[in-house]
Order: structure tokens, then sequence, then C-alpha cells
């Protein structure tokens, strides 16, 4: 791998030199003190990020616990449905992409499902929501960024309507929690969840959840998977342990990186997130391309990867050869998941990105086209991100 390859993928994402060698010190044992720190250290970023994740960094929840689960995002989620629900409860899962569906496959194997689903890359339609949950709704859960299709879901509406009921809310936060604007008690989030590789930086492996106070009550973990019963995590997290050995590279990945967007603070971190996306936006439109999700008055374009139309000459195997010639060039961008491969491709910004490697993207995903015939206004797509950047 060249030295210089940039991983324009959503996640994993680039880490940080820190980070990567936070990851090689020597072994410790995941029962001494010398784990404890790293876990508080990991602990303590990551609780300043769920609940901070405003643009003045004001508090955003009364109360609540970060735990750090060995294993990715898919494992968090299902460890926050399933300390929830009895096989007999109700829940609503709204879907509109990948990972709607995913929380929905998970809970069907826990308790009773009712989807409200759109077509992947549509916007949510909260009337249907508010149609679908009732006073017998447990659970409800929602993706916050729709990393399969660039949509930002109306995560505040659909709280609102989980709060009326009073249905415990779960959101993945996957891809906008250390990215984007994220408010714990204004959406009455209960648990949300987040990934390592995404927009922490950290490594791929990991997980994490927020475990708002008012939730605790509702999990004694006893019908939860073993490996998930977050009551158990709870206990351990005050003792900054896990139940089971802990992945102690990647906790120490985590606790640097989680350091270092404190450092930055996450008011500029949104900032520059919010600031780099809709260059790579603009780029996307001043070189004659598309964007591919659909807006309503509710939702809005991610702040953290741009889906983009695979326009003609490069859909379907076509598109092969685009992915190439990015991959030539020295960078990666992903195509689009399940029915919308060759139909679309996806660009991150979620990390630690200059302004310099996202123009670097920009210019990479113009040539590619170019060297593939396609007829795209490259110069205009740069110009219209730096003059974003600017
Ligand atoms: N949720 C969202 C929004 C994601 O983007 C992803 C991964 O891309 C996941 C959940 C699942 O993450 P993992 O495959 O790391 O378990």
């Amino acid at each position: 791998m060249r030295e210089d390859f940039l991983l324009l993928n959503p996640g994993p994402v680039p880490l940080s030199r820190d980070v990567r060698e936070a990851m090689s010190e020597p072994m410790v044992s995941h029962r001494s003190a010398a784990f404890e720190t790293v876990y508080e250290r990991a602990q303590n970023g990551l609780e300043y990020v769920f609940e901070r994740s405003t643009l003045d960094e004001s508090r955003t929840s009364a109360g609540g616990q970060a735990l750090i689960l060995n294993g990715t995002a898919t494992m968090g989620m299902e460890g926050a449905v399933a300390n929830l629900v009895d096989e007999d409860d109700e829940l609503v899962a709204v879907v509109n992409g990948k990972f709607g569906r995913r929380f929905k496959r998970i809970a069907e194997r826990h308790c009773e499902v009712t989807p409200v689903e759109f077509t992947w890359g549509s916007p949510v339609d909260t009337d249907a929501v508010a149609d679908a949950v009732s006073d017998d709704t447990g659970v409800v859960t929602i993706v916050h960024n729709e990393t399969s299709t660039g949509l930002l879901n109306p995560v505040e509406q659909v709280g609102e309507i989980a709060a009326a009921h009073d249905a415990r809310f779960v959101v993945d936060g996957v891809t906008s929690i250390g990215g984007d604007e994220f408010r714990v008690d204004d959406w009455n989030v209960d648990i949300a969840v987040t990934d390592g590789q995404k927009a922490l930086a950290a490594p791929p492996g990991i997980s994490a959840l927020y475990v708002a106070d008012r939730v605790a009550q509702n999990i004694d973990g006893e019908d939860a998977p073993f490996y998930q019963d977050l009551d158990w995590h709870a206990r351990k997290a005050d003792q900054h342990q896990t139940p089971f050995t802990s992945a102690i590279p990647l906790f120490r990945g985590l606790s640097i990186a989680v350091e270092e967007i404190r450092h930055e603070g996450m008011g500029e971190r949104i900032g520059r997130h919010r600031q780099q996306s809709a260059a790579f936006r603009d780029a996307i439109e001043a070189m004659g391309l598309s964007l591919f999700p659909e807006l309503n008055a509710e939702s809005e374009y991610s702040n953290t990867l741009t889906a983009v139309q695979m326009p003609p000459g490069a859909r379907g195997d076509d598109s092969e050869a685009f992915f190439d010639a990015v991959n030539e060039r020295g960078v990666s961008v992903s195509g689009g998941q399940a029915h919308l491969g060759g139909e679309i491709f996806r660009v991150s910004n979620m990390g630690n990105l200059t302004a310099e490697q996202l123009l670097r993207g920009v210019r990479v995903v113009g040539r590619a086209f170019e060297d593939i015939g396609v007829d795209v206004d490259a110069a205009a797509g740069v110009a219209a991100a730096e003059e974003r950047l600017r």
C-alpha cells in the first residue's frame, strides 16, 4: 500500500500517526491498571463526543454512560435492541437504506417488528412513522446518517413520535457521531450507537454505545445475548474494564482518536465536515453529475459522505472501470451496496481529512471519469470545491 494512498470510502477512514502508533505498544493485561487507564481515556473522550456534538459544544444529555464493545457497530445495534425488548414486544423500524434494514433484521430475531419502509435513497415520511407508532410500541429504531444513500434522516422528529408514545428510541449514529450534530435529550435518544472506524477515525473492530441514564433501569441484561449483556458491560465500565478480554490495541487506538477529537473540538469538527461535504457536493454538480438521494422538508444531504449517481457510460458493469481508475490514482471510494451496486458511488469526508485531501478526491474522481471516456467538467468540479473551501 502506498504511503499516500487515500481512503475516501465511508469507513474505515485514515488513522492519524498517533493512533497507529498507540496500537503497536507492548501488550498489557486487560485486568491491569494500565488498561483501565486506556479504557477511562476512551470512555471520557467518547462521553465528550456523545454529549457535546453541537456547534457550541453545549451539553445535550442530562446523564448517561458510554460503553465500549469488542465488535463493530452491528454488535452494538443488536446489543441495544436485545437489551430493551422481550420476544412479545413491538418495535417499529424505520428503513430507507441498508443500515435501517439491518436494524429491522436484527430486531426480527428478538421481537415483533413493524417496518416503516421507503425506497433506498428516498426521505423518511414522518407521517407514516407516526401512523405506525402506538402506545403498544416498545422501541423505535432509526439510522441518523444512512451511509448507503447519503441521507441525513429526521431523528429529532422521529424521536418526538417515540417519546409521545413512551417508546424507547434507539439511534444508529455510526456515520454521524463524531462528524455531525447529535443531540441526546433534545432528540429523545435513549441509546445511541457508533463505530470506531467511521467519524471517530479510530480503528475498525470496536464500537460504542451511549446509554442515557433514563433508560438504564430498563436494562437488566437477563434475556440479552450473553456477550452483549449491557447491564454487565455497565458494571464493568464503572471499573474501566469490559466483561471479557478487551481488544487492547483497538481500545488504545480509540482512546487517542477521541482525544484528538476533543482537541479539535466538536464545534470545529462539525463545521469542517459540513464545509467539506458541501464542497464535494458543489464539485459533483459543477462536473455535471447528479447527487443520489432525494430530499424532503425534513431530510438533508449527509454531512459526512456524498452519494452520487453513476453517469451514463459508467453504470452497471462499466462502473468497474471507474473504480479501477480511481484506485490507480491512489484513492479509494465506494460503490453502491446491494441493488445500488453499479448505480451510485459514495465518497466519505469522515475523520481528520484536510482540505487538500478532499480536493485530491475531487480531482481523482474527475480524472477517473475522463480516463474512461465519460464527459465531465473535471476542472469546474475542482474550482467549485476550492471556492467552497476557501
Ligand atoms: N450502521 C451504519 C450507518 C453503517 O454505516 C455501518 C457500516 O458501514 C453499520 C451500521 C455497520 O457497521 P459494521 O459493519 O462495522 O458493524
